[in-house]
């Protein structure tokens, strides 16, 4: 077996606990003006946690944050962004004015009145020089389901708009085409709960400690003393304080999850009961695996053979077995198959709709759980398949709309949206809510792709993002507690967003403007019962009627508040008891396939498409660096706390032998290259990498001047963690 590894304190535990300690003081050693006079509950705007926070106010107007006792997500703890929320709503350079490019190049400020008029006159005069194709949006899991919807509804049968798609492609669309392969309905079949209560938790391809940080602790609080195995090429926090890490070689993952199978097969560990009652296709997988004995894989993934046998035999031994995964799982050349060889290993041990069991993915944005429902662009609103009359009809019924005004198919993926610009396809673009010109991969690429444009809108909270720069018209909206509507968690619990401040000057929040969009485009009837986020959601309810994600029984957003819905919650006999706040799916071994069959997928794992080479010998890793940044940073750049935890700049990882042949030592300026760019970095040598590997985090803002365009063939995610690249001094 395993031998135990010794546990540390990390980043994540050791700032929620010092602002757990600065949030317990005594009222009477705060200064008057920050004393509040009311507080009332939001969820968090970062990450798909969902933490629910007090807000403090004082004559209507928030002054501090602090995380809510008795939230049964985070129940009185929260990461550092979430402490930190209010500081970049209150930053001086907020968007505060509509600004236009003028001829001669200059970003002027223009009324409200003008700047729909632009954008109306630069949508259409895009679609009738080139076709109506020819515009496209590119959105986000960061803003409400109200808006996400309103937007899907605006665009694609007000605005004409075909093709639109969503950052959360690049983060969890693998396990999206997973899920509905594998169960039949893109269902996480999980509570956060499942943490606390099994004796084996696998961390694959994930980093909680670091990047869902409140959800490390609840692991860390399970009184089982459960096993924790990481699966993971970098020595992460969370495999630091592990009981066991196998530290493989870089996406190597698909046949490493193979050879568990095979060894459960092999050994006797399978559920047999669970494996005839409730799956298909075990045959096969049965005869695929059969390909994978570790002492074939453990060269492949170089571990040890005694390491596969070990996390073989700690899954199929365990009493209640939950496999976590995220990015490193979902951002593969092959991502959805691995994440589909891991849902494998839970139904060939049975482990799925019991307490502490699950294949579990742990998604990123807020509310990207809210955009894989309501987003009608990889699906019609509510889950629902886009060429099935009924789901069309019970659509047009629900949003008193014809139903021919429903679009037929999907949309373009984000890589085909990009891919359409560089073809002359697509002319025009709307950007809401993101940072393609940071986050996109191989972002060399997407800057020129944006700088081609002939109109290109951009609607955010500041006008500066690298997206931003590359805008024809920019459209200044209100963020995080300046706006109301619900976000739904990885979990499928439903949070809700209070507007606790007012958004600076003339921003107006996103559902505010998709409504004064529609009237200025002359489709103000289309979105006529939108008439406010609360409305909107009772639209989201009887468009969800009959789904596996029926929302239909939650009382109102009174209900949601007290953090108590997770889907399903729908009407009539199968309603929650009144006391019920944790739900987790499949608990009666029915799946939502025709059959009610959970399936068993499996394909042969490729190697990742970009090779080593002697001019870029290092495999580059990329992730989240930090508990206190987000993403691009352009929120939490913005609070200074936040940037004393994480400094701005790049910084490599590097292993001392690499560094040692290169002349490198831990703060050495370096420059990273690889075929596509180069970023300055510092130098960090540290064995938490393997030798021949470097890691670099997500957040500096030339991490993507290095990465690699792979998507995987089904998802079309990108594959953001594996390229070529070699360290230098500067
Ligand atoms: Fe919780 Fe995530 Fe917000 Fe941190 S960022 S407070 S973990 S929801």
């Amino acid at each position: 077996m395993f031998e135990r590894l010794v546990p540390v304190r990390t980043e994540g535990q050791l700032s929620s606990r010092l602002g757990r300690r600065a949030g317990g003081f005594h009222l009477g050693q705060v200064p008057a003006d920050r004393v509040p006079d009311m507080i009332t509950r939001s969820v968090c705007g970062y990450c798909s946690v969902g933490c629910g926070l007090d807000v403090h106010l004082q004559g209507g107007r928030a002054i501090g944050i602090t995380p809510s006792p008795t939230h049964p997500v985070n129940q009185g703890s929260a990461c550092p962004k979430g402490w930190e929320l209010l500081a970049p709503m209150e930053a001086h350079d907020r968007a505060g004015t509509p600004m236009r490019r003028s001829p001669a190049g200059r970003l002027e400020p223009v009324s409200w009145p003008e700047a729909l008029r632009a954008f109306v006159s630069g949508v259409r005069e895009v679609q009738a020089a080139y076709g109506p194709d020819s515009v496209a949006f590119l959105s986000t899991g960061q803003i409400p389901s109200e808006e996400i919807a309103l937007l899907g509804l605006l665009a694609r049968s007000g605005l004409g708009i075909r093709h639109g798609d969503g950052n959360t492609r690049q983060c969890m669309a693998s396990t999206v085409v997973a899920y509905k392969e594998c169960f039949g309905f893109d269902a996480p079949p999980y509570t956060y709960a499942d943490l606390e209560l099994g004796d084996v938790i696998v961390f694959w391809g994930a980093n909680p400690a670091i990047a869902h940080p409140i959800l490390w602790e609840r692991a860390l609080r399970n009184p089982n003393h459960p096993e924790i195995v990481v699966v993971d090429p970098r020595r992460t926090e969370t495999a630091m304080v592990a009981t066991h890490h196998l530290q493989l070689r870089p996406k190597t993952d698909l046949a490493l999850a193979y050879a568990v199978g095979h060894v459960l097969i092999r050994d006797r560990l399978v559920d047999r009961r669970f494996v005839e009652a409730h799956t298909s296709g075990f045959e096969s997988y049965a005869a695929h695996v059969k390909r994978f004995p570790p002492s074939v894989v453990a060269a492949d993934c170089d571990l040890a053979e005694s390491e596969i046998e070990a996390l073989a035999h700690v899954i199929g031994t365990g009493r209640a077995v939950s496999i976590w995964w995220t990015m490193g799982v979902n951002q593969s050349h092959q991502g959805v198959r691995t994440a589909q060889a891991l849902i494998a290993l839970a139904l060939l041990t049975g482990n799925i709709g019991e307490p502490g069991t699950g294949a579990n993915s742990i998604t990123g944005q807020c509310n990207a759980m809210g955009s894989r429902l309501f987003a009608n662009t990889t699906c019609l609103f509510g889950g629902r398949d886009f060429e099935n009359p009924e789901h069309r009809a019970a659509v047009a019924g629900a949003l008193s709309i014809d139903e021919a005004v429903l679009p037929r198919e999907p949309s373009w993926s984000y890589d085909r949206i990009m891919e359409g610009i560089a073809s002359g396809a697509i002319r025009g673009l709307w950007v809401i809510a993101t940072n393609t010109a940071h986050s996109w991969i191989n972002q060399s690429d997407a800057r020129e792709l944006l700088g081609r444009l002939e109109f290109l809108a951009v609607q955010d909270l500041y006008h500066d993002t690298e997206t931003a720069r590359f805008a024809h018209l920019l459209l200044p909206a209100a963020g995080w507690g300046e706006k109301e509507g619900t976000f739904i968690n990885s979990e499928r619990r439903l949070g809700l967003i209070k507007a606790v401040r007012r958004p600076p000057g003339q921003a107006l929040a996103d559902f505010w403007i998709f409504k004064a969009i529609a009237s200025a485009a002359g489709c103000a009837a289309l979105v006529a019962p939108w008439e406010s986020p609360e409305a909107a959601f009772r639209l989201l309810q009887r468009l969800t009627a009959g789904m596996p994600c029926d929302i239909t029984g939650v009382d109102g957003w009174e209900h949601i508040d007290t953090g108590a819905a997770q889907w399903p919650y729908p009407d009539g006999a199968d309603r929650p008891s009144p006391g019920e706040v944790e739900r987790r799916l499949f608990s009666d071994g029915r799946f939502h396939t025709p059959d009610g069959r959970a399936r068993f997928v499996v394909d042969d794992p490729t190697p990742p498409p970009e090779r080593l080479s002697s001019s870029y010998p290092l495999v580059l890793l990329t992730g989240r660096g930090s508990s206190a940044q987000w993403h691009t940073g352009t929120r939490t750049s913005r609070a200074p706390a936040l940037r004393l935890l994480a400094p701005e700049g790049g910084v490599v990882e590097i292993h001392p032998d690499d560094a040692a042949v290169r002349g490198i030592a831990t703060g050495d300026p370096v420059e990273v290259r690889s075929a596509r760019g180069s970023m300055a970095a510092t130098a960090l040598v540290s064995p938490t990498v393997r030798r021949g590997e470097v890691f670099v985090p997500m957040h500096a803002a030339s991490t993507n001047q290095l990465t690699f365009p792979v998507f995987d063939p089904h998802s079309r995610q990108p594959g953001y963690k594996h390229c070529a690249v070699d360290v230098r001094r500067r």
